[in-house]
Parts: structure tokens; C-alpha cells; sequence
């Protein structure tokens, strides 16, 4: 029996992370050395939205998907060949009460999934699997799937959210490096963090009583759902440990966490 995997929220910020070596990728190099090799990673991705339904990926082999435009080519050129996990989905399935999931054999990996992954375990000798979001539902929804998920990490299966505390791209900078990190985007990620060190868990699906800084911040929560998976899959006794923060982009919240 594998002792409890490590869960992890990962702010991905710009698919251009995958290229880069700077201070977020080399944070994500020394969490892969630091967890080895588990049995599995379920990345939940912001870049997996569903609507009215609950989605796992299965396929054995998931193809490398570029959902992103813009970049430039060496980023099309790169893939991510790790196998899936079909046989942790279907105990995902097994495990989840609340809601049916629904086995996708067509789904590969995202970005939100292998621009982290890419630099936790380059070799892509890690099986991976994911889960979708169903946008359709209110964020404390998404907390309670979360808590559902927790006993995965029992069997050796760690939990990745992957998306972003604050991301709101309409309103980013295009310097990856501007250091004018704007007064509702520090402000919120200060509120966050200090939830995530108290444990307030519940306060964290109802950021939006948070006012102005919230709704910039949180402009579409596409990108803040992947954090109360996270939240929601840790367990009652756990602590958190920052593993990276800082912004990107002058607004985007790297801030990246660990069970602990
Ligand atoms: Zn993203």
C-alpha cells in the first residue's frame, strides 16, 4: 500500500513556461525530484471545461495537445508522450458518488497538464490521466468533487490542480517579467494565501463575497476552479507549503503549493 501521494496546485501561467528555464520551472524541476516517480498524476487543468457533465480521460497513450495560439513554433514541436492511467480513471469513476463521470477515450493531455508536467518529469515516464470541469456548476461544488477525490491519494495517485489564483488576460501585461503587478492582483492572492494557510477552505469557494478585487481577479474562474480541487482533495489534517509564488505577465499569480 503506497503511502498518501502529495497534492499539488500548480499556477501554470503562459504556455511559453514551456521553453523557459527561470525561477517557476526550476521550482517545478526540484517538486518532481522531490515526489519521484508516483503511481499516477490526475491533473485537473483549467483547460478542460465541460458543460453539464463530469469527464475522465482514459486513453493509454493521450496524444500532446497544443491548445494555444499565438506562440511561437518550437512550441508546437514539443509533445509529451506519458502514458495514461485508464486504470486509475476507472477507479475514479468507482470512487466518485456525487456525480457520474463519464470515461473520454478521446481526450490527450492539455497544456494546463504537460506545460507543468514537461518540468516535474521531463522523461514522461509518469502515467497521466485527467479530469474535466463542468463549468455549469458553482464553485462549491467543484470543493466538494474535490473531497471526493482525496482517497485516490491513497493509492499512490497524486492531485495536481493546474491553473491560476489570478489570471485575468484581458488585463495582462505583455511583458512576461513586468514587475508593476497591479494593487487587485496582489490583494487578491494576499486573501488567498492567507485562506490556504488557515485552512478556510469553504471562504475559498466563496471568493466572489470578496468584491472588486475578486471580480478583476476572477474575471472568468476557468483558471480558479483547479485550485479548490486542490484545496478540496487535501486532507483534514494536512497543512499546506508554498512551493513557488511571484507573478508573470506583471498579474498572473504563479503561486504553487504542496500537501504538507
Ligand atoms: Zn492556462
Amino acid at each position: 500500500m503506497p503511502a498518501r501521494a502529495p497534492l499539488l496546485f500548480i499556477g501554470h501561467g503562459s504556455p511559453m513556461n514551456i521553453v523557459r528555464d527561470n525561477s517557476f520551472t526550476r521550482s517545478l524541476n526540484e517538486l518532481g525530484a522531490q515526489i519521484g516517480k508516483p503511481e499516477a498524476v490526475l491533473v485537473v487543468s483549467a483547460h478542460w471545461p465541460t458543460r453539464g457533465e463530469t469527464r475522465v480521460s482514459v486513453s493509454p497513450h493521450p496524444r500532446t495537445i497544443h491548445d494555444f495560439g499565438g506562440f511561437p513554433p518550437e512550441l508546437y514541436q514539443r509533445h509529451y508522450p506519458a502514458p495514461g492511467a485508464p486504470d486509475h480513471a476507472v477507479s475514479l469513476i468507482e470512487t466518485v458518488r456525487s456525480v457520474r463521470v463519464t470515461a473520454d477515450p478521446a481526450m490527450g493531455l492539455d497544456h494546463g497538464a504537460w506545460s507543468v508536467l514537461c518540468h516535474m518529469w521531463p522523461k514522461a515516464d509518469v502515467p497521466v490521466f485527467q479530469l474535466s470541469i463542468d463549468w455549469n456548476q458553482p464553485p462549491p461544488w467543484h470543493l466538494a468533487l474535490g473531497r471526493e477525490l482525496s482517497s485516490l491519494r491513497e493509492r499512490g495517485v497524486v492531485i495536481l490542480g493546474s491553473g491560476n489564483i489570478v489570471h485575468n488576460l484581458a488585463l495582462i501585461s505583455a511583458d512576461e517579467n513586468d514587475p508593476n503587478v497591479p494593487g487587485w492582483a496582489s490583494q487578491f492572492d494576499a486573501w488567498a494565501t492567507e485562506r490556504l494557510v488557515a485552512r478556510e477552505d469553504e471562504l475559498l469557494a466563496r471568493y466572489k463575497e470578496e468584491g472588486e478585487a475578486a471580480r478583476i481577479a476572477v474575471a472568468m474562474n476557468d483558471h480558479y476552479l483547479p485550485l479548490l480541487y486542490s484545496v478540496g482533495a487535501l486532507a483534514s489534517d494536512e497543512k499546506i507549503r508554498f512551493t513557488h509564488q511571484g507573478f508573470q505577465n506583471a498579474s498572473i499569480s504563479m503561486r504553487c503549493f504542496i500537501s504538507a
